[in-house]
């Protein structure tokens, strides 16, 4: 029995809930409120208010509740969740302070427009930034309670101190970086985050080495629009003199990028075994395809398949290499991707399409 919501086919109480659990649209600012930088208290207020879950007097009034409705924080207008974050006076001034803090224009109305604001940043300043107009929403929403439930009256003073400390909480929390030449350090310094300079890239030396006498080499390569998304693969064949004795383009129609590198293997071994080539090296980007198949623990559905194609090898070796030495074999998974799901094109010698192979004299560098 298999379990066939899992690539090697075992029982996971995880992705048994993940299976049943009912999936609701997506929305677009997911990504802002469920972020890393985000502390969770202030995202599970910001994720209500969004969704509007909150008890404002307008929605009371929908819902039926006779009252007269005041806004408690400038005693105007009538309390809707719009005039309270994005209208209200008292929220205006902490908005514009939040601007004044970052540098920039005080020009937004909603929550797109401002969140908006923040794609001119670095990625650590836009984390803040993002931080900032979701603890100013959260603030006013506790203000506000604070004042109509506890009679404590709104001070915005109070409020841009707790949101001052939510972003210095965010400056540990978020993994963006600042940018080294701009107004980043002076955004930093007021708002008495200290950021940590992103670390110099290591650049490592990398090759593309050809196999021993007798053996073939694979580089075998998946590639995945989307995780899942539309998927093909590539490999290209080698002999031990650096030529390219053969390549192959499959494509697979959607699938995630881990079973895509997985059937590039297959693909790679199996048409190998056409053409009598037994004593074999197979090279991968995916560390964890290489895993997979050198333990033994290939994707369940290609288990039986892959017992057969290893029966007819002589040798068989797996090893996993950087994708800037595995680009020949990327090119091909590309074209791919533009084939028909199940259709194979493959190649005797060098196709025209594949333009640039890995030189075994040349030195490759990987920046990370
Ligand atoms: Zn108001």
């Amino acid at each position: 029995m298999v379990w066939s919501s899992n690539a090697k086919g075992n029982f996971c109480s995880a992705e048994a809930f993940d299976a049943i659990r009912k999936k609701g649209t997506t929305v677009w600012w997911h990504k802002h409120v469920w972020a890393t930088a985000t502390h969770p208290r202030i995202s599970g207020i910001a994720w209500k208010l969004i969704h509007n879950r909150v008890p404002v007097d307008t929605t009371l009034q929908k819902r039926g509740i006779q009252l007269a409705s005041m806004c408690c924080l400038c005693g105007k207008e009538v309390e809707s969740l719009n005039h309270l974050l994005w209208h209200c006076n008292r929220a205006k001034d902490l908005w514009s302070w939040l601007c004044h803090l970052f540098g920039c224009n005080y020009d937004f109305e909603d929550l797109e427009q401002a969140f908006a604001k923040g794609n001119n940043f670095s990625s650590l300043i836009k984390d803040l930034w993002n931080v900032g107009v979701l603890a100013i929403m959260a603030e006013i929403w506790k203000g506000r309670n604070k004042r109509l439930f506890e009679e404590i009256s709104f001070d915005a003073y109070s409020c841009s101190y707790k949101v001052r400390w939510w972003l210095r909480a965010a400056g540990k929390l978020s993994k963006g970086t600042p940018r080294i030449h701009s107004t980043d350090g002076a955004i930093l310094r007021k708002l008495g985050v200290n950021a940590s300079i992103p670390a110099a890239p290591r650049i490592r030396p990398c090759k593309w080495i050809p196999p021993d006498f007798g053996f073939i080499k694979l580089n075998c390569d998946g590639a995945a629009k989307g995780n899942p998304g539309p998927a093909g693969v590539g490999v290209v064949y080698r002999d031990d003199h650096g030529n390219v004795i053969g390549a192959l383009s499959m494509g697979m129609g959607a699938t995630t990028s881990f079973c895509a590198e997985c059937e590039a293997i297959m693909q790679g071994v199996e048409w190998a075994l056409r053409n009598n080539w037994t004593m074999l090296w197979v090279e991968t980007d995916s560390v964890a395809a290489c895993h997979s198949f050198g333990k033994n623990q290939v994707p369940w559905h290609m288990i039986t398949r892959w017992n057969l194609a290893i029966k007819g090898l002589q040798r068989l070796i797996i090893s996993s290499t950087w994708r800037e030495v595995n680009f020949a074999a990327d090119c091909m998974a590309n074209h791919g991707v533009s084939l028909p799901s199940g259709c194979i094109q493959a190649f005797v010698g060098r196709p025209s399409l594949l333009n640039k192979v890995e030189d075994p004299h040349y030195v490759y560098y990987r920046f990370d």
